[in-house]
């Protein structure tokens, strides 16, 4: 098929965009770089051995969208662009509402004008909030407790209404746990060029110098050895589930939800000790204080993905752990 890939050149994105070339499909990139760069599109032109069309724009240009969408054919869409800093969410939540919510309606308003009714949806396991009970299965209660989970879950209903009114709209909203790792050739992965929030994109600036340790935020959680417990899941596996997502679509009507875990939970001090293992490196690291608004644990039911898609996840923390370490390699190798 012909793919437009929103936010493909940021993390998940880039990812996805080479297991979608390597299974077949035609891929078109659209993403205004405001947290990426435009070497990934080489990087992954590199990977998979052909041209990818790339266009710098904006997704919330409506009129650009409707002129992408047209000229390149695209028979379906998966949706990446957005942001995901839920800190940068609670001090300027109009930017997310701007960015994630409206962004996706310009989107949706330009596939409604070229009839095109295939859409695969980056949501966010932040769509449930506080765990009534764990792991979370796509059936819990959803109570987002931040204006970037509220986001994702405004453009969730949205989604549905679509598909209320009009019958033959094909959506999956896919709700990421926490994506670690990166390309086995190290060519792509994650590092942020602003100061990272999230625990691996930390971890990788420690491990460059960049930063001196990781704070751990928090070692008196009711968990195995108090510290904060997530579900991390190989960027690579995520690749995947996007692509059976859209298979499935292929014959089935509607709006399906996924979650896209691996089901395991891992604290930050296995974590680290697993990152420092298998790549005989050492992690400094200090306890602080508890970061405000986590939460202490959660982890995912992956069942419904496992039993609609014939999806499941094939790499373990150990190969996510040399993947991030084999990008930073290069990233700082480049840097010298
Ligand atoms: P990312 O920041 O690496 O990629 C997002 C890409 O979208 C970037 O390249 C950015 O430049 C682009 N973009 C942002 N706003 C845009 C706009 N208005 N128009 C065009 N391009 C725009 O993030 P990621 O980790 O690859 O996440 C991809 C999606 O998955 C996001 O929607 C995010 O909310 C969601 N998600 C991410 C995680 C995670 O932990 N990484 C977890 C759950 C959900
Ligand atoms: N974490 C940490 N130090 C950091 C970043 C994160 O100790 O610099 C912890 C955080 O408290 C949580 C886990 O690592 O327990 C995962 O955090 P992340 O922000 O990556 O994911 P999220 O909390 O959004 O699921």
């Amino acid at each position: 098929m012909n793919i437009l890939i929103t936010g493909g050149a940021g993390y998940i994105g880039s990812h996805t965009s080479i297991t979608l070339a390597k299974a077949g499909h035609k891929i078109t990139i659209v993403d205004n770089l405001c947290n990426s760069n435009i070497e990934v599109i080489g990087q992954i032109t590199k990977i998979i051995g052909s041209k990818v069309n790339f266009i710098n724009g904006d997704v919330r240009n409506t009129s650009l969208m409707t002129k992408i969408l047209k000229e390149h054919r695209i028979e379906g869409v998966i949706h990446f662009a957005g942001l995901k800093s839920i800190t940068e969410s609670v001090a300027n939540p109009l930017l997310y509402y701007s960015n994630n919510v409206l962004g996706s309606i310009s989107l949706i308003e330009a596939m409604q004008l070229n009839q095109i009714k295939t859409f695969v949806f980056s949501s966010s396991a932040a769509v449930y909030g506080g765990p009534a009970y764990l792991p979370y299965d796509e059936k819990h209660p959803t109570n987002p407790i931040n204006p970037y989970g509220n986001s994702k879950l405004q453009v969730e209903t949205i989604l549905k209404d679509w598909a209320i009114s009009d019958h033959t709209v094909k959506v999956s909203i896919l709700r990421y746990f926490n994506p670690v790792g990166a390309h086995e050739s190290g060519l792509i992965g994650e590092y942020p060029t602003q100061f990272p929030n999230n625990l691996m994109p930390y971890i990788t600036k420690v491990i460059s110098g960049s930063l001196t340790h990781l704070n751990i935020y928090g070692n008196d959680y009711e968990t195995r050895d108090g510290t904060g417990e997530r579900d991390y899941i190989h960027v690579m596996d995520l690749a995947e589930g996007h692509l059976a997502a859209l298979s499935h679509l292929k014959n089935n009507f509607g709006v399906h939800i996924y979650n896209l875990g691996t089901g395991q939970s891992t604290t930050v001090l296995e974590l680290i000790k697993e990152f420092e293992k298998v790549n005989r490196i050492e992690i400094p690291y200090k306890f602080s204080s508890r970061r405000e608004g986590d939460l202490p644990s959660y982890y995912s039911d992956t069942s419904k993905a496992f039993k609609d898609l014939g999806w499941k996840t094939k790499y373990d923390l150990e190969q996510s752990c040399q993947d991030t370490y084999r990008h930073v390699k290069y990233i700082v190798q480049l840097s010298d």
